[in-house]
């Protein structure tokens, strides 16, 4: 092969590799006008390089932010730097579909890309490449991990039988809302319901039922809860709900509801009606009481006194 045939084949050969290569490669001129556009552009735009060409790319995808590019080829065109966008800051620059079976969770393409100046031969600034690279299966995969912990985080919150918040967030939640208290003064609530005599259940018809029973009650707070409210299980089968900004008198009723919700409730397990009952007290935070325990402890009381007075009722808490 000769010299002039050897250039011709290097050439050739550089052409096909920029066709095929796996990555999106973009010329535009300093006014973001394309002129090339290789394989892997064509392939997910479905636009060919003769429809692209010398089109501006701002109109031909309305899609990429324009400032933002900008801003981002600015010190391309004038310090000849190179500049980087990574799917983080934005999933994409190009809106294309994600056509990966295996990646199939993402309905777009993630890119990355690096954008860098070309010079003419006086080393003017007269041209940008673009090169994106589609880094879908890593940010899909970096997305689940994070959705993954998110939802382990949440597990460990809550309760497994229940689903309220477990002992520990819930009690935690209860000493921000007092510190929240002490410092503001406003109003709040605290409300502890035990089943009546759960032993029984157990003992009747078996764990299992006290399980279901347990859950049926979960769900009766559930249903009487605002949003602001925090419930969680704080015993075995003993609930403790946190009602913000709210007075005993209103927490009173609340309680009511919630009791009669139970008192009217059939729990079916195995083919057999359960019926029961729940005692609760409640006490509103004042300023005597110098740490959340204290609180706790009050509301306690309230729920002993239905428990001594015959269970099936509410007790408000009298300040001391
Ligand atoms: P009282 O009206 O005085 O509350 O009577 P009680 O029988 O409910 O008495 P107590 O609160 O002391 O009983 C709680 C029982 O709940 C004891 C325990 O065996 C049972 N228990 C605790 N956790 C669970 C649970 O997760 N599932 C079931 N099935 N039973 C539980
Ligand atoms: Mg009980
Ligand atoms: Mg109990």
């Amino acid at each position: 092969m000769d010299n002039l045939n050897q250039d011709v084949a290097e050439v050739h050969w550089l052409l096909d590799m920029f066709q095929t290569v796996d990555v999106g490669l973009v010329v535009l001129t300093v006014d973001y006008k394309i002129q090339v556009w290789n394989g892997f552009m064509e392939n997910h735009s479905g636009l060919t390089p003769r429809q692209v060409r010398d089109r501006h790319l701002f109109d031909l995808f309305s899609e990429i932010d324009e400032d933002w590019l900008r801003r981002k080829c600015d010190p391309v065109i004038l310090l000849k730097n190179r500049a980087f966008t990574i799917w983080e800051q934005r999933p994409y620059i190009f809106k294309f579909r994600n056509y990966r079976p295996i990646t199939g969770a993402a309905e777009y393409m993630y890119q990355n890309s690096t954008i860098f100046p070309i010079t003419n031969l006086t080393g003017v600034v007269t041209h940008l490449c673009m090169i994106i690279y589609d880094v879908t299966d890593v940010a899909t995969s970096r997305l689940e991990l994070e959705s993954m912990n998110g939802q382990l985080k949440q597990l460990s919150k809550t309760d497994f039988l229940t689903a309220l918040n477990n002992r520990g967030t819930w009690e935690e939640a209860l000493k921000q809302e007092f510190k929240r208290l002490r410092r503001s003064g406003n109003v709040g609530t605290l409300l502890m319901c035990d089943i009546d005599h759960f032993k029984r259940v157990n003992d009747t018809y078996g764990h299992a039922a006290g399980d279901a029973v347990i859950q049926a009650v979960a769900q009766a707070v559930k249903k009487n809860l605002r949003e602001t409210d925090i419930a969680g299980r704080y015993g075995g089968e003993e609930f403790a709900v946190l009602l913000v900004d709210t007075t005993a008198d209103q927490a009173n009723y609340f309680a009511e509801r919630l009791r009669k919700t139970v008192e009217n409730l059939t729990v079916e397990y195995n083919q057999q009606l359960l019926r029961i009952t729940v005692s609760v007290g409640i006490a509103e935070y004042h300023s005597g009481m110098l740490e959340h325990r204290n609180w706790i402890e009050s509301s306690d009381k309230a729920l002993y006194t239905s428990k001594a007075n015959g269970r099936n009722q509410v007790t408000v808490a009298v300040a001391e």
